[in-house]
């Protein structure tokens, strides 16, 4: 998709902090990250909003959803059960047109964690 920036980062023609690839899915840091950790799952075909998924992309959506935890993990920001208690945790998000505060209109996941204070901020 012309003029789609993160079109553009899946064909490599502007650069991204990359922290995972595969055939349809690429994370990377987010440029203005809200938190410590802030990345975004993107699938690298060009679907605008999560409004435009259909049932056919269900196991996109999926395989989007099962990389979050996964790469909170790597990045220290993953649930771990010490003694009992849960510590650390993210939050996931996709925004959704404009009165859901989507500025990129390519479907991304937003994975957002690290130490307090910043909960709250999206
Ligand atoms: P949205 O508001 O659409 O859910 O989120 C778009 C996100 O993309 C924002 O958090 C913004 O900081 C991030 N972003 C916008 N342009 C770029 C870019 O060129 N590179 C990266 N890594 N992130 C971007
Ligand atoms: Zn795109």
């Amino acid at each position: 998709m012309d003029n789609c920036i993160f079109c553009k980062i899946a064909a490599g023609q502007i650069p991204a902090k990359l922290i995972h690839e595969d055939d349809e899915l690429m994370a990377f840091h987010d440029i203005n990250p809200a938190a410590p950790v802030h990345v975004l799952i993107v699938p690298r075909a060009h679907i605008p909003t999560l409004s435009d998924c259909t049932p056919a992309h269900a196991a996109l959506l999926s395989k989007m959803m099962l990389l979050a935890p996964k790469l909170a993990g790597e990045l220290g920001c993953g649930v771990e059960v010490r003694g009992g208690e849960r510590t650390g945790g993210f939050k996931t998000l996709f925004n959704t047109g404009p009165d859901g505060g989507q500025e990129v209109y390519h479907l991304h996941l937003h994975v957002i964690g690290g130490p307090k204070p910043w909960r709250g901020q999206r």
